[in-house]
């Protein structure tokens, strides 16, 4: 299955934390990192008393089902010493699973496609630069969902 996953992280160097997720996502058991967007920039969502985040979104090809998936991504935030403080709040890694092939949930646990990537910037960007075509369940064409959201403050960090 084509999934695409979205990493954020302000705590503990973020950068180095993007990468360290990156490589844990290929070692989850029938799981491979297939594309990796370029690195941006983009202040807080919510509380405002925290350093911006360093966001990305990669391809992944898995065998995992949605939510063995998220608990795949629920241990790596651990291992990477994610510690919950407040809603929206500062964290050393954030995995969100965006869109799962054309799959549709809404349950106690799992949301697909997620319901943030349509009005967040630091989604949407890293998302159109590896996936320009995507036709997202529920969402449509991306290109109309990049046109109806202002940029926010993102900025490209580390091109890829
Ligand atoms: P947001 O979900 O608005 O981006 P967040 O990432 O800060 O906020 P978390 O605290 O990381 O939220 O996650 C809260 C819960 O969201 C998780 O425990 C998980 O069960 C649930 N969740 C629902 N849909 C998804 C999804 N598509 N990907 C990851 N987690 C999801
Ligand atoms: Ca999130
Ligand atoms: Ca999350």
């Amino acid at each position: 299955m084509q999934v695409y996953i979205g990493l954020g992280s302000n705590l503990a160097e973020p950068v180095k934390q993007i990468n360290w997720a990156i490589d844990a996502l290929n070692t989850l058991a029938d799981t491979a990192v297939i594309k990796q967007s370029s690195l941006y920039s983009s202040p807080p969502m919510g509380p405002q008393d925290q350093p911006d985040y360093v966001n990305a979104v990669v391809l992944i090809d898995t065998e995992l089902s949605p939510h063995l998936l998220l608990d795949g991504l629920q241990a790596i935030e651990q291992q990477q010493g994610r510690v919950r403080k407040r809603h929206w709040g500062e964290r050393t890694i954030d995995l969100d699973i965006l869109i799962y092939d054309d799959v549709v949930i809404d349950d106690q646990r799992l949301q697909l496609p997620h319901p943030g990537i349509a009005d967040r910037s630091f989604v949407l960007y890293p998302l159109a630069e590896i996936a320009p075509d995507i036709d997202i369940p529920i969402l449509g064409d991306i290109r109309q969902l990049v046109e109806n959201c202002p940029p926010a403050g993102i900025h490209l960090l580390e091109k890829n």
